[in-house]
C-alpha cells in the first residue's frame, strides 16, 4: 500500500485571542516559515477553513495560495464548540463554501473533534463524501472523549438508506494513540515523542493535525485561555516551526507521499474498507 501523508491545518481565529486575529496569516515572519517548511518538502495543505472567515480572510487565502498548494475543506462556520457540527452550521457553512469556491464542499470538520451521529446524518443529508473530526484516543475534561474502540484509519459510514461517507480518523501513533499533532509533540518534547513516533510508527494513511495558534500560541497577548491548558499549550512555543518541519522531514523519510486529502479520498474509495452502520455509531 503506497504511503500518503496530508498536511492539515483548521483555519480558526488564534485560540483564546479576544481579538480574533490570525497570526499566521498577518504576521510576515510566520508566515515566510511556514510557507517555506511547506515548499522545501514539495508539500500540500488541506485546510480545514471555519467559514465565516471566507469574506474577513479573502486576501490573505489568496496570498497564502499563490506560495503553496492549498485546498479548503469545511471547518463549521462559527467553530462553536457547543454547536459543532449542527443542522445550521452544517447548512451555512456548506452555502458559505460555495458561495467562496464555486465548488460544493467534500469535506467537514467538527470544531474539536465533536461530531455525533446527528452531525454525521446532516453531513449525509448534505451530500458530503468524508468527514476528518473522530479523534481515536481519550481526551479528559470538558470537551474530552474515549474513542479507543474506534479504527486508526479511514472507514466507511453507511446509513440504511444506502448513504455514506469516509470517516478519516484524526491519525494517531499506533497502539499507544498518541495524536500525530503538532500540539502533542510541543506538549511531550520532540525527545519523547519522535521516540514514540520512531517505535510504534504510523499507519499507511496519515494526517498531521496543525492550527494556527500551535505555532506561536505563548506569543499571545492577553490569552483568555488559562491554568493547566494555559501551560500545555505553551510547552516549547518558541520550537514550534522546528518541531512542525520535523514532523514533516519524518513523514518525507519513511517514503511518504505529500497529497491533499481530496486525493487520499480517491485512494481510499476504491479500497475495501471497514463499514460502520450509522445507525450504530457510539
Ligand atoms: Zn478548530
Amino acid at each position: 500500500m503506497k504511503k500518503l501523508a496530508c498536511i492539515t491545518l483548521d483555519m480558526e481565529p488564534d485560540y483564546g485571542d479576544p481579538e480574533k486575529r490570525i497570526r499566521l496569516l498577518e504576521n510576515s515572519e510566520y508566515f515566510e516559515r511556514y510557507v517555506s517548511i511547506i515548499q522545501k518538502y514539495n508539500a500540500k495543505v488541506t485546510m480545514f477553513t471555519v467559514t465565516n472567515l471566507f469574506d474577513k480572510w479573502n486576501e490573505h487565502f489568496a496570498k497564502l495560495a499563490t506560495r503553496i498548494l492549498i485546498e479548503h475543506a469545511v471547518h463549521s462556520h462559527t467553530h462553536d464548540p457547543h454547536n459543532a457540527c449542527s443542522l445550521e452550521e452544517v447548512q451555512n457553512s456548506k452555502q458559505a463554501y460555495t458561495k467562496f469556491t464555486g465548488k460544493s464542499p467534500i469535506g467537514y470538520r467538527a470544531p474539536i473533534g465533536r461530531i455525533d451521529k446527528a452531525g454525521l446524518g446532516h453531513l449525509l443529508d448534505h451530500h458530503f463524501m468524508y468527514d476528518a473530526s473522530l479523534y481515536p484516543s481519550i481526551r479528559p475534561g470538558q470537551f474530552g472523549y474515549a474513542n479507543l474502540h474506534m479504527p486508526n484509519i479511514p472507514f466507511r459510514v453507511k446509513r440504511a438508506d444506502g448513504k455514506s461517507l469516509i470517516e478519516f480518523p484524526f491519525t494517531a501513533i499506533e497502539k499507544i494513540r498518541i495524536i500525530f499533532a503538532l500540539s502533542y509533540a510541543k506538549l511531550l518534547g520532540w525527545f519523547g515523542y519522535s521516540m514514540l513516533l520512531k517505535l510504534f510508527g504510523l499507519p499507511n494513511h496519515a494526517l498531521l493535525l496543525s492550527h494556527p495558534h500551535d505555532f506561536y500560541f505563548a506569543s499571545i497577548p492577553n490569552t483568555t485561555v488559562k491554568g493547566l491548558e494555559k501551560f500545555a499549550l505553551s510547552r516549547n512555543s518558541s520550537k514550534a516551526f522546528d518541531y512542525f518541519e520535523n514532523m514533516i522531514r519524518f513523514l518525507a523519510k519513511q517514503g511518504y507521499e505529500f497529497v491533499f486529502i481530496s486525493e487520499l479520498y480517491q485512494q481510499v474509495e476504491q479500497m475495501p474498507l471497514t463499514e460502520m452502520a450509522w445507525e450504530n455509531w457510539k
